[in-house]
């Protein structure tokens, strides 16, 4: 076995030249024996750049430099903030304020995951014990991440009901712990041995980016978890993507049978509000509700945040539960409608559309040939919406065919009549929504011919 260090590619004095060519030799015994091998100077680099950052990080959290920012939680349901996301920040002397994704993997790597998990939980609890000495009007809960090798860690269990123990003002329901889906647990019956001793002392536990990874019926009997965090890039596209929609509707399913909480991450328009409270998922996080805060800024927050009129009035439908898929229908059309008109003006190229015989393809229909043909066939309002939407959304194809074809002006001249028949379409959905906010409450039988 042969190790080679190469001078003047590798800049080292004579020691440490000798010293690399022995580390080589070593991993040409380790490699099978028999064989030389190269020291990598630009490994060793990249090595030693890695542990000056940690020690940096190190150093950091000594000089206590992170910060936790907090994220409300909200039910949009009952307009009230339910609890916070505790979210880690590293405020650099010289960089500034840094995001979990420039130190935190480097945290993960090293051995410094659990004592930075020890300080996050530490100061979330602290700081909730704060809020409530400040008075906040609120029974808030805080949600923490943990790592999966700080949950694996010696003894989390017993150092977690100890720090409890040093806050006997909270309840241990005040506290979740959010454990990531998508990681690959090194020991499953350990985590689910941790997870359960948690749950044994009050803490709930949630399992976060729901969808990303596993997501097996086996996993969540594995794990048993009492909330599920659907994961953002599902409510981001949901509006846009019928399989994404497909998936949130899934989890919200899933959920109900588990009898778990679901909560939609990366709420980040109006729309998406509306759509998730016609879902019936009503608790939320997201840009549009808030960016993660400073601590101090969270008690102004709350006591100044109402929900959007929209969601509120959406909230106050006397729909039956069942029925408010149509208004998400109505919601996903006009979003078409929208999307098409935008092409046209921008002359940009069309985004796809799902095949409408997809019967994921269309709210609409699935609503309309399902409970609808069912329960309102009698219905003239529900006759009548059932023809406006089939001619909107023919029109829309028409549209879309013409435009792709280049027919710009054609396409232009058919989207005028998609125009009139989208506002066909609102005004009967309103008047079948009337209807049935009507009849809502009554037993779900067929309604009878006026
Ligand atoms: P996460 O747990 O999924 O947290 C949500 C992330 O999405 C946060 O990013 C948050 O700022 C961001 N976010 C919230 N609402 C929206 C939205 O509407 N749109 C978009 N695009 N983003 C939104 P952040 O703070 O950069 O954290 C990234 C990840 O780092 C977290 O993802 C979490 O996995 C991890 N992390 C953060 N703090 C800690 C911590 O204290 N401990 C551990 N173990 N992990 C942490
Ligand atoms: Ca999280
Ligand atoms: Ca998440």
């Amino acid at each position: 076995s042969v190790g080679i260090a190469l001078y003047p590619d590798d800049e080292s004095d004579s020691d440490a030249l000798i010293r690399h060519a022995d580390q080589a030799m070593y991993l040409a015994k380790r490699g099978g024996r028999n064989r030389l091998q190269f020291f990598d100077t630009k490994q060793e680099q990249h090595l030693r750049e890695r542990q000056a950052i940690i020690a940096r990080i190190r150093k950091a959290l000594e000089a206590d430099q992170f910060r936790l920012y907090y994220q409300p939680k909200v039910d949009l349901r009952k307009g009230r903030v339910v609890g916070v996301e505790a979210l880690a920040r590293w405020q650099h002397p010289e960089l500034g304020l840094l995001a979990p994704k420039d130190f935190l993997p480097l945290i993960e790597e090293s051995d410094l995951s659990v004592a930075f998990g020890e300080w996050v939980l530490k100061t979330a609890l602290g700081q909730l014990v704060e809020w409530q000495n400040q008075g906040l009007d609120l029974d808030v809960s805080v949600n923490i991440n943990i790592s999966p090798r700080h949950l694996l860690s010696g003894d989390f269990e017993s150092e977690l009901s100890a720090l409890l123990q040093k806050y006997p003002q909270l309840k241990p329901q005040q506290l979740e712990l959010e454990v990531l889906e998508s990681t690959d647990v090194a020991d499953p019956t350990r985590a689910r041995e941790v997870i359960q001793a948690c749950r044994n002392l009050g803490v709930t536990v949630a399992l976060d980016d729901f969808g990303t990874g596993y997501s097996s019926l086996q996993y969540l009997k594995q794990f048993p978890v009492d909330t599920l965090k659907i994961d953002q890039t599902f409510i981001r596209d949901m509006l846009d993507d019928p399989e994404d929609m497909t998936i949130v509707e899934g989890v919200l399913s899933l959920a109900t049978v588990f009898r778990m909480e679901v909560v939609a991450e990366g709420v980040e328009t109006l729309a998406h509000g509306l759509a998730l409270i016609y879902l019936g998922c009503d608790l939320a996080q997201g840009y549009a509700i808030a960016r993660p805060m400073p601590a101090e800024k969270l008690p102004t927050w709350v006591d100044t945040w109402t929900p959007d009129a929209q969601w509120s009035a959406a909230c106050q439908s006397s729909l039956d539960q069942a029925d408010l898929p149509i208004l998400l229908a109505g919601l996903l059309h006009q979003r078409e409608f929208d999307s098409v008109r935008r092409t046209l003006d921008r002359g940009t190229s069309l985004p796809d559309r799902h095949s409408h015989d997809d019967p994921r393809g269309c709210h609409f229909k699935r609503w309309m040939e399902s409970r609808g043909v069912y329960r309102y066939q009698a219905l003239h309002e529900f006759t009548e919406t059932n023809h406006a939407h089939r001619e909107a959304d023919q029109l829309i194809e028409c549209v879309r065919h013409t435009y792709q074809n280049g027919q710009s002006g054609m396409a232009r001249r058919l989207f005028a009549q998609l125009e009139q028949a989208q506002n066909r379409l609102e005004s009967s959905l309103g008047q079948l929504t009337q209807a049935l906010k009507s009849i809502s409450g009554q037993d779900n039988q067929r309604i009878p011919p006026a």
